[in-house]
């Protein structure tokens, strides 16, 4: 994020690459303009919600009328730095990982996975989905030639404390955390984390005791 959004909400912040994608499909097909309505359709989010996070923006929807794409394309171009490519490690090629590396993220935004890591020998020297595979005792050292400030850590849950305590040292500022663990990690690095399990299991409790 560039020094112009500090000023948004975090909550708001955590909208802006589901509105960013939408913008683009709407841009991509020609539309102009579009309402706070069939936002709220398409994303999934009130439509109080968008108008507010849009004001943020600097975005004034007109009644009648709705927000001009354009505008608000280059705005999220902008705030996210999609200009510019945000190069990632990962961190354990298992199942997920390898995932991961074939999908990569460049499709939907403008983050690389450039360079994955694994203490397995028979991992280590491949290339999985146009990314190599280096070995753990590499880290520190690729990861200051590369300049990579983010990681996905897809490693099994013992290993990710020590593994966060490297990554920090190496001047990691983002963690995108798919292990069950919560890391501790100084106030300045970021971590957000995706326990799949436990997202799978409150959707079926959902279900179950709200089924309306
Ligand atoms: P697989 O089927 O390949 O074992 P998995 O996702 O079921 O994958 P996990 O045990 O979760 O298996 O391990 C994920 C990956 O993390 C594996 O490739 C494993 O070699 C790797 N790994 C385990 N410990 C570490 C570590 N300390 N540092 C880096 N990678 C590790």
């Amino acid at each position: 994020m560039n020094s112009d959004s500090v000023k948004i909400p975090q909550a708001t912040a955590k909208r802006l690459p589901l509105y960013y994608r939408f913008i683009q499909n709407l841009h991509s097909s020609g539309k102009q303009r579009v309402s706070s309505a069939e936002l709220s359709e398409a994303v999934k989010v009130d439509s109080a919600t968008i108008r507010r996070d849009f004001s943020y923006f600097g975005a004034l929807g007109k009644k009648g009328y709705g927000y001009n794409v354009s505008y608000l394309l280059s705005f999220f171009r902008k705030t996210l730095d999609q200009d510019e490519v945000t190069n990632v490690a990962l961190i354990g090629v298992g199942n997920l990982g390898t995932a991961f590396l074939n999908y990569n993220f460049l499709k939907n935004n403008n983050t690389k996975i450039l360079v994955a890591f694994d203490v397995e020998e028979s991992k280590v020297g491949t290339i999985i989905g146009e990314v190599p595979i280096y070995h753990m005792d590499q880290l520190e050292e690729t990861l200051a030639q590369l300049k990579v400030p983010v990681a996905i850590l897809t490693i099994p849950q013992s290993a990710a404390q020590s593994i966060t305590d490297r990554l920090v040292q190496a001047n990691i500022k983002g963690i995108l955390n798919f292990t069950p663990a919560r890391l501790n990690v100084p106030s300045a690095i970021r971590v957000h984390h995706i326990d799949l399990a436990i997202e799978l299991q409150s959707l079926v409790y959902f279900l179950k005791n709200y089924p309306d």
